[in-house]
């Protein structure tokens, strides 16, 4: 090694000096720019090949950009049935809005106090088991005296 700071170029697929590259790249300069020559020349190729829609492009770019300013002047010279149609479809959007909003809400709690009634039936059934459990031990237990009796 001679001390000298190296880099694999891919796209040489050799070492080459640190100083033939562009900050981090993992080609060196010269690749790069013959590389860039290339994209040039076929960005070149496909504009004029495109040649004068490409042109018409930025033409009808621009007056659309003149007429959204035309659109801006209509809009305060309002229809005002247009406004009160608007505001109509407005507020039935806001209605179905809301109204659907409601049904989730409603979807929602039925679901959840399915949800509990399904828990409180399982409750009540390991309850049931428990107590069934328990009552025919202590109904085993005390087999021969009433409850009453023990009470006494
Ligand atoms: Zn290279």
């Amino acid at each position: 090694m001679d001390n000298t700071w190296v880099r694999y170029c891919e796209q040489c697929g050799e070492v080459q000096a640190l100083e033939d590259f562009e900050g981090a790249r993992r080609s060196c300069k010269r690749s790069l720019e013959h590389h860039r020559a290339r994209r040039r020349k076929t960005d070149q190729a496909r504009r004029s090949r495109q040649g004068s829609s490409g042109k018409l492009g930025d033409d009808s770019a621009a007056a659309a950009g003149g007429s959204a300013g035309g659109d801006n002047s209509d809009t305060v010279v309002e229809d005002p049935e247009e406004e009160q149609r608007r505001k109509r479809r407005r507020l039935a959007m806001q209605l179905k809005h809301r109204q659907r909003k409601q049904q989730q809400a409603e979807q929602q709690a039925a679901a959840q106090l399915a949800a509990e009634q399904a828990a409180a039936l399982l409750q009540a059934q390991l309850q049931q088991l428990q107590q069934g459990e328990v009552g025919m031990a202590a109904a085993a237990a005390a087999e021969p005296l009433p409850p009453q009796m023990m009470l006494a």
